[in-house]
C-alpha cells in the first residue's frame, strides 16, 4: 500500500496522452487501490493516474458514502446537448478554483477491474468529476477548459503559493 505524491501543474506528465491498458491484471488492481488511497489522502473526490506519474488509461472516482469506482480505458460515449458551469478545483492545481462548463449528463464506456465492460450515466457532480478526470487522461487540465480570464489568474496564484518550492 502507497500513498502516492501528486504532480502539480507544470509537471510534464499532466500534459501527456496516457494509454489504453491492454489487460486488467493484478498490477492494475494493487495500482487502483494505491490510486484510491491517495485519492482520500490528498480530500480528493476523483483521481487520474498522470496525476501520480503513470501514463495509464485508469482513474478513480469517489461515489460517497466512502465508496469508490474505478474505471479503466474511460471513454465518453455520450452527453446531453445541456451544459452547466461550476467551479472546479484539482489536486494537480491546489488551491486554485476556475468557472469550467460541462456537458450537464454524460454516459461512459469503461472497464471495471474484472475486466468486464461497463456503463455508466452520470449526472450532476459525478458527470464533472468523469469529465474532469477523462481529461486529464487526454493530458488537459482544468486551466485548459476555463476562460483566460480565469486561467491567467488562477496560474498567477498558483504561482504565488508554490514559489517557495523548488
Ligand atoms: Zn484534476
Amino acid at each position: 500500500m502507497a500513498i502516492f505524491p501528486v504532480r502539480l501543474f507544470g509537471d510534464p506528465c499532466l500534459r501527456e496522452k496516457s494509454q489504453s491498458i491492454a489487460e486488467v491484471d493484478k498490477r492494475i488492481r494493487i495500482f487502483s487501490v494505491d490510486m484510491a488511497k491517495t485519492m482520500y489522502d490528498y480530500k480528493g473526490v476523483g483521481l487520474a493516474a498522470p496525476q501520480v506519474g503513470v501514463l495509464k488509461q485508469i482513474i478513480t472516482v469517489d461515489m460517497g458514502q466512502d465508496n469508490y469506482s474505478v474505471f479503466v480505458n474511460p471513454v465518453i460515449k455520450e452527453h446531453s446537448k445541456a451544459t452547466e458551469t461550476d467551479e472546479e478545483g484539482c489536486l494537480s492545481v491546489p488551491d486554485v478554483h476556475v468557472p469550467i462548463n460541462r456537458y450537464a449528463k454524460v454516459v461512459v464506456e469503461a472497464l471495471d477491474l474484472k475486466g468486464r465492460k461497463i456503463v455508466i450515466e452520470a449526472d450532476e457532480q459525478l458527470a464533472r468529476v468523469l469529465q474532469h478526470e477523462i481529461d486529464h487522461l487526454n493530458g488537459l487540465s482544468i486551466l485548459d477548459k476555463t476562460d483566460s480570464k480565469s486561467r491567467q489568474k488562477a496560474i498567477s496564484e498558483f504561482m504565488e503559493n508554490h514559489q517557495h518550492e523548488a
